[in-house]
């Protein structure tokens, strides 16, 4: 038997691709599946961006791209956080990566000694923990449940901050909740974490402009501790560009640096095509990004309005993101025929099988107890499958 490390066996493998891989075989042997699981816009990237990535191909950008990023494309990114968040970096404090995912993995690999405790509020993206286990850090979760709209507290945070904290991680607009904290509570976090300074403040904007709520405060605007918060952020979800991979950091200097030595050894730089798509996102018309959002905010009514119709569920009014985080614990111990529902996972296999409708278990958010649904989808497949999920709830019996 061939050996595969320690490190690997004890990672879990992510959950949010394992359940939509899962429905798209069920589809390839006919099942007629709707995937709510993943969670990636359905829109295609806009034509400006493809016909980037054509020209970048035709004036021969295939060759290595720097470790960090094009400086152009670099250039850019601190051009539109600047008029989108107000924050000023500067080009060296920008590394591009293959996607938000390998940028979040390179921050926390290169700030994370074995021991160093990562506090990370739940629920939460299913990748953090991972990455934290990978650098043999020990993460600290710090919950938050549906009656707090998802939102931890200031003196949740404070409670969870020993000496050995490194790193707190916020995700705001948050998956998988859609949960926006607002400027006032953030001020109350900034509050807490400037009387630590050795915490780095890792901050997951990805979803920033997926944002119903009409304003939005990037954590890198706040004074007290911006010489130690790292923004994260990419073209996947703004730009509908989730297979270009694309993300970047964006934070100190000495952070940048690492994160490029890191990546110089292990990927090197990203698609150059891809990269020069990704500036012509940033450079140029921005009403795709406005257009999409306000589709997301109609679907998010549809899909709000319909699941509080849907007894036994409790839902909350997600303020961006394109995510719902329903409880389900009313369901659990409930039966269909010989089936009993004994966890949110086994209402998801549930759902999947009886309404052949693709969600993903709260447990892989450390949430058990809840399901997600991604509805990034068109208005006629929210409306189907929330008709499936109610059916089907509705056909399990005490
Ligand atoms: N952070 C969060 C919260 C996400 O939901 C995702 C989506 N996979 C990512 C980061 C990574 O995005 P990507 O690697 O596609 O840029
Ligand atoms: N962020 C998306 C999700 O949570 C994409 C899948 C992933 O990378 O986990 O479903």
């Amino acid at each position: 038997m061939l050996q595969i490390s320690q490190r690997i066996n004890s990672l879990a493998a992510s959950a949010t691709l394992a359940m939509s891989q899962r429905s798209n075989e069920l589809r390839a042997r006919g099942v007629d599946v709707i995937n709510l699981s993943v969670g990636e816009p359905d829109f295609n990237t806009p034509d400006f961006i493809k016909d980037a990535a054509k020209k970048a191909i035709d004036e021969n950008f295939t060759f290595y791209s720097p470790v960090a990023g094009y400086m152009s494309l670099r250039k850019a990114i601190c051009e539109n956080m600047k008029a989108t968040e107000g924050v000023d970096f500067k080009p060296e404090q920008i590394v591009v990566s293959g996607g938000a995912k390998q940028a979040l993995c390179n921050v926390i690999l290169s700030t994370i000694n074995p021991g160093d405790e990562v506090v990370i509020p739940t629920p939460a993206w299913v990748s953090y923990v991972e990455m934290v286990k990978l650098a043999e850090g020990v993460t600290v979760t710090v919950p938050a449940t549906i009656e707090q709209d998802f939102k931890i507290t200031p003196a949740q945070l404070r409670e969870a901050i020993t000496p050995r904290t490194r790193m707190v991680l916020i995700c705001s607009p948050s998956n998988p909740t859609g949960s926006v904290y607002t400027r006032e509570e953030l001020e109350g976090l900034v509050d807490v974490l400037k009387d630590y300074p050795q915490i780095l403040v890792l901050s997951d904007e990805i979803y920033r402009h997926i944002n119903f709520t009409g304003s939005y405060t990037s954590m890198a605007t706040f004074k007290e501790i911006a010489d130690r918060t790292v923004v994260i952020n990419g073209v996947s979800k703004a730009y509908a560009m989730t297979g270009w991979r694309i993300g970047f950091m964006a934070g100190p200097l000495s952070i940048a640096k690492a994160c490029t030595k890191l990546q110089g050894q292990y990927t090197s730089g990203s698609s150059s095509i891809a990269q020069k798509a990704a500036e012509a996102a940033y450079t140029g018309p921005q009403d795709c990004v406005e257009d999409m959002r306000k589709a997301f905010e109609r679907r998010r009514d549809l899909v709000v309005e319909l699941a509080s119709q849907i007894p036994g569920l409790k839902v909350n009014k997600p303020q961006g993101a394109f995510y719902l985080f329903p409880e389900v614990s009313s369901f659990i111990g409930k039966r269909f025929g010989d089936r009993e529902i004994k966890s949110s996972g086994d209402l998801t296999m549930y759902l999947l099988e009886e309404a052949h409708v693709a969600t993903v278990d709260g447990a892989a958010f450390c949430l058990p107890g809840y399901i997600r649904l991604s509805y990034a989808t068109s208005d006629e497949l929210i409306k189907e499958a929330l008709r499936r999920i109610a059916n089907a709830l509705a056909a399990l019996t005490d």
